[in-house]
């Protein structure tokens, strides 16, 4: 037998949690969906300082438990399976995941983005065996060995400064000669003393065995080659949208997620919403994902008004 809710939410990430506390606290039926670990993004996040309210900081895993809680308190429920198709059958919505079916008169999709793969031979293979697209996540098995991080944006300089902490040394390898990066972290990043940085250079060639052990990266300008011992490389190359599942069905942009209008954040498909870093927009953070939570469960509500 199919269960019935109000709203379904896919994806347990700030953005999902946010629109939990809003339908949870109107009373709706409230369930959360959600395919790998509590809080999305913001749980493999070490120290988050960027968002309002905790003037020293706080961590990742912190911050998530606290909005799990309150949207938990106003009856939110959650389960963690992995959806993989969504079906609109008019006024009701079918969700579709590996062991169950559901009914849900309104969607909610937050499932966030994931990280870019660099999209190199032997990448794949060296994955779980030094490749990893997680520093919190990972960071701990490579102590007192030589890493390297590629990208240039604010996560990789987070992941470097995080890595700094654990490893021997952290090469910080990127494509240009200057950084997408607050200056905040440059300046941060530039004062460690174990972090080296490579720009102008790409990765050109993974080596190893069974476990990954150099890089060769190559010069933009010069083409030249250099091999640097690296026994854990952190991609951070940038993010692509989750939301695979939806791609045919609901109008997006490179897979992010085309809605309505800042007002009611609603998809192509009525009582779809979406919500948070899957949705077609430029600022990707949290506080703007618990903004976005915050519409989509206000429009859920509007929504089911009219049913
Ligand atoms: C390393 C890193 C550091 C960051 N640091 C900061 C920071 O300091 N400050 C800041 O403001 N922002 C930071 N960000 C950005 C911030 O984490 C994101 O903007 C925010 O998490 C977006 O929230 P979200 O809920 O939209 O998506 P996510 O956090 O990505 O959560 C989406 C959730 O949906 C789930 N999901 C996906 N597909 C499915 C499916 N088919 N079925 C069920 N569940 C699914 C995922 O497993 C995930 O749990 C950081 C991001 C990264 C990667």
């Amino acid at each position: 037998m199919k269960q019935e809710y109000d709203v379904i939410i896919i994806g347990s990430g700030p953005a999902g949690l946010a629109a939990a506390i809003y339908t949870g606290r109107a009373q709706h039926r409230t369930l959360i969906l959600e395919g790998a670990v509590l809080g999305g993004n913001v749980a493999i996040t070490d120290q988050i300082d960027n968002y309002p309210g905790f003037s020293f900081g706080i961590s990742g895993d912190e911050l998530i438990e606290n909005m799990w809680r309150q949207a938990q308190r106003f009856g939110a429920e959650l389960k963690y399976e992995q959806v993989l198709q969504l079906e609109d059958m008019g006024t009701g919505k079918k969700i579709v995941t590996a062991g169950s079916e559901y009914l849900a008169k309104a969607v909610i999709v937050a499932v966030g983005a994931k990280r870019k793969k660099m999209g190199l031979a032997k990448e794949e293979d060296f994955m779980g065996r030094g490749v990893s697209y997680c520093a919190t996540c990972d960071g701990a098995f490579f102590k007192d060995a030589p890493v390297a991080v590629v990208g240039g944006g604010e996560t990789a300089f987070k992941e470097a400064l995080y890595l700094a902490g654990i490893a021997a040394q952290v090469y910080l390898i990127h494509r240009r000669d200057e950084f997408r990066a607050s200056k905040t972290s440059v300046d941060r990043l530039l004062k460690e003393p174990n972090i080296i940085v490579k720009t102008d250079k790409i990765v050109k060639e993974l080596r190893g065995g069974d476990m990954l052990n150099a890089i060769v990266l190559e010069d933009v300008k010069t083409q030249e080659t250099e091999t640097i011992n690296a026994e854990g490389l952190f991609v951070s190359v940038g993010m692509v949208a989750a939301g695979e599942f939806l791609e045919n069905l609901l109008d997006n942009e490179g897979g992010y997620l085309k809605t309505s209008s800042d007002q009611m954040l609603e998809t192509s498909m009525k009582g779809v919403f979406a919500a948070g870093d899957i949705r077609s927009k430029n600022v990707r953070q949290i506080a703007t994902a618990v903004g976005d939570g915050a519409i989509a469960g206000m429009s859920v509500s509007e929504y089911l008004k009219q049913l």
